[in-house]
């Protein structure tokens, strides 16, 4: 058997496209099966059948998504209507699962957007889309279209539950995937993210209580109402529970995005589905295991960690996205982080001190260890700026910053110093032959 998910199990039945990815398709596949069943056991029984699920976000921070909705104010005013506002801003190097869904499935994520919204009290949903995704943007107006023509959504609809869906397409700053950044952008500001709290359960969209979600958490959630709550959480360990979208990149002899059980160990999921590292497991040198946010992880880690929030925790990195960039033998892993560095650099909206600074500080000297063109002291100078941006800035972009930088050191600083040594040999060489040739 290739991988630990059987094809029963799948949530995302056509996640490579092979099929109909419209309405009359998404109908043959299950999807706007019982809707309207759902919807009438009530919102509450909603939230709770996600909670106990034990869905966690999918797009990176892990939090309990049933939690989450239940954060929202149990009444509506007339003056703050409530909103569902769907992350689909995917950004972070080395994740690519969120289009998938949008090209190939979306009335998966227009029914979880329907079904969230309505266990919410949101009569509205925005889903905003990174910039440079026209194909999807293209593909969820249509599917949006059918939606409202079939009368599933819209006013006076067949569920019951008055419900628009707005589509919103970004223009490319990755740090508009940060939720209150998103939320500024969609309100047609400057995308930079606000202070917390409030957070957008309280003041979110236009100041109304507000819930972001990422776009596959949205996705699933119908297929786990259907098939219910104990089905979805008997997959993975108990914390990490449910199927996820998992993708491959980098040297593995294919790569590819596949609906795995959380929990399945990465060498499984690289090997079985990845068809295993370029030149063979012996040639992996190491793995940024779920964006390139997440501090690397070594070929020895690599062999035992699972694919899921708390075996990565233990290895002081982190599941992210579980969009991994495998890495053989043949990498500059300092000029890799050093090009992670820039990213950030490039992405950082200015607001605060440690991650204006301190990103284009980081890249600079990153850029220096590169070619040995460093003091061995800078080293852990760097750890320690790295340490000072952590933690100390608005949002989890400083942190996103300084974890690879991290990483690195922890695990490669011999690296770094063989190359301030190779350097300084060869410097020392020019030198002496340039005094012989005097
Ligand atoms: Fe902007 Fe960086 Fe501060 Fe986030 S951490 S608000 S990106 S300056």
């Amino acid at each position: 058997m290739v991988g630990i998910l059987q094809d029963k199990d799948r949530i995302f039945t056509n996640l490579y496209g092979f099929h109909d990815w419209g309405l009359d398709g998404a109908k043959a596949r299950g999807c706007w099966n019982g809707t309207r069943d759902m919807l009438d056991q009530g919102g509450p029984w909603i939230i709770d059948q996600i909670k106990n699920s034990g869905l966690r976000g999918r797009g990176g921070a892990g939090f309990p998504t049933g939690l989450k909705w239940s954060f929202m104010p149990k009444e509506v005013r007339a003056d703050r209507p409530h909103y569902l506002v769907v992350n689909a801003d995917e950004s972070e190097p080395g994740t690519c699962k969120d289009r998938e869904i949008m090209r190939h499935d979306p009335h998966l994520l227009i029914e979880g957007c329907l079904i969230a919204s309505f266990s919410m009290q949101a009569h509205a949903c925005y889903i905003y889309l990174r910039g440079e995704y026209v194909l999807e943007r293209e593909r969820m107006e249509a599917a949006v279209k059918q939606a409202y023509a079939a009368k599933l959504i819209g006013k006076n609809n067949v569920h019951g539950w008055d419900f628009d869906v707005y589509i919103h397409h970004g223009a490319g700053a990755y740090i508009c995937g940060e939720e209150t950044a998103l939320l500024e952008s969609l309100e047609g500001k400057k995308g930079q993210p606000r202070l917390k709290p409030p957070f957008p359960a309280g003041a979110g969209l236009y100041g109304c209580p507000t819930t972001v979600n990422n776009v596959e958490s949205i996705a699933v959630a119908g297929t786990i109402l259907r098939r219910g709550a104990e089905w979805f959480a008997g997959f993975g360990r108990p914390n990490n529970t449910g199927t996820k979208l998992m993708s491959l990149a980098g040297h593995v002899n294919r790569p590819c995005v596949v609906e795995e059980a959380m929990s399945i160990p990465l060498r499984q999921l690289i090997e079985d589905h990845g068809g295993g590292v370029r030149g063979g497991w012996s040639n992996l040198k190491a793995i940024i295991p779920g964006g390139a946010s997440c501090p690397v992880i070594t070929r020895e880690q690599a062999e035992t960690v699972l694919m899921d929030f708390d075996s990565m925790r233990e290895m002081r990195s982190s599941l992210g996205t579980a969009g991994a960039i495998v890495m053989d033998q043949s990498t500059d892993i300092v000029k890799a982080i050093a090009r992670i560095s820039y990213f950030f650099k490039h992405e950082s909206c200015g607001q605060c001190t440690p991650c204006r600074e301190g990103t284009g500080w980081m890249w600079r000297v990153l850029e220096r260890m590169a070619v040995g063109n460093a003091e061995p002291s800078e080293i852990d100078l760097l750890l320690d700026v790295a340490g000072q941006v952590e933690g100390h800035t608005i949002c989890a972009l400083g942190d996103a910053a300084a974890w690879p930088v991290q990483g690195l050191i922890r695990h490669f600083r011999h690296e770094i110093e063989d190359r301030i040594n190779q350097y300084r040999a060869r410097k020392g060489a020019f030198a002496g032959h340039a005094i012989a040739a005097e």
